[in-house]
């Protein structure tokens, strides 16, 4: 039987189980994915079992993503990038080779759910310079789409488009509405929308009306930013397809086989929310 894990610490939250599981049952593999909490202190033992093959691989999320880089064999390079592991896989001489596949669910949800949405010319907003906005911006040049970067501190939104180089324009939080009207992807990778908070001095009005709206936060699933965004007939994609989407690539690695999000998957993780 082939296993697969999330590791994390705490683990209990992880919404992993449910998505592989799924998919497990759907294609009737012999496997299984389970949730793990490992604590720090514990992580160079457990990728020992990783390697002797107890597993075949698994998930990494908080707090290992940046750890896990001093104990994989190999790693891509788009996961040096974005500065985060996130998906492992066992080889079969043992190494364990480590990816990032955040980006590839932040895609896979606007394609899936906003075709063409890459199509224009006009540059995308992203709102919030931490840990998720590295993966976006990476995913968003890897269609070559120009961005304009705000964060509240603008200092850290200046140290990571040097870091990542290539065609990233810089500024304030507060700049929001001078911005807005130049774009056609308004993203949202701030905290806020988390428990009902929203953007006080962003004036929707000032959006262009083919504006596409995406939010990567998911609990709420509509969060202030995207009510506000639909209320005003503006084109909107919630964070749940990205969560859902970025498991894929790594299920695929683990068991061989492609899964899909289905609205069915979508509905019974919406539900656990
Ligand atoms: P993070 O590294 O802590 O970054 C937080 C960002 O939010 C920073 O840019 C921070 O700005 C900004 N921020 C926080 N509070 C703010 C406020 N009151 N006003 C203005 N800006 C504020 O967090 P993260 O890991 O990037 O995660 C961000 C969100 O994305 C979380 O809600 C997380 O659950 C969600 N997420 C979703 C997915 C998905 O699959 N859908 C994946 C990853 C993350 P400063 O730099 O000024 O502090």
């Amino acid at each position: 039987m082939k296993k697969a894990f999330v590791i994390g610490h705490p683990i209990k939250h992880s919404r992993s189980p449910l998505i592989h599981g799924s998919w497990i049952a759907e294609h009737g593999i012999d496997g299984s994915y389970e949730a793990i909490d490992v604590a720090p202190e514990n992580l160079p033992a457990f990728m020992e079992r990783l390697r002797a093959g107890e597993f075949v691989g698994g998930n990494v999320t908080i707090p290992h993503k940046e750890a896990v880089f001093a104990v994989c064999d190999s790693v891509d390079p788009l996961a040096r990038t974005i500065g985060a592991v996130n998906t492992l896989v066992r080889l079969p001489d043992g190494r364990i080779h480590g990816f990032n596949t955040d980006y590839m669910g932040f895609l896979g949800n606007l394609d899936q759910n906003a075709p063409g949405w890459d199509g224009g010319a006009a540059p995308a907003l992203v709102l919030g310079a931490g840990g998720a906005a590295r993966a976006i911006l990476v995913a968003l040049q890897s269609r070559s789409i120009p961005i304009i970067l705000l964060n509240r501190t603008r200092a850290t939104a200046d140290r990571l488009a040097s870091e990542l180089g290539g065609d990233i324009i810089i500024g304030a939080l507060d700049e929001v509405n001078s911005a807005a009207p130049l774009a056609e992807l308004v993203v949202n990778t701030t905290s806020i929308g988390m428990h009902g908070t929203r953007f006080e001095d962003f004036d929707l009005d000032v959006l262009r009306p083919e504006t596409l709206v995406t939010d990567i936060v998911y609990v709420p699933l509509v969060t202030p930013l995207l009510a506000d965004a639909r209320a005003r007939g503006l084109r909107t994609v919630d964070g749940l397809g990205m969560l859902l989407h970025q498991a894929l690539p790594g299920f695929e690695a683990w068991f061989g086989v492609r899964p899909e999000v289905t609205p069915g998957l979508r509905a019974k993780v919406e539900a656990t929310l």
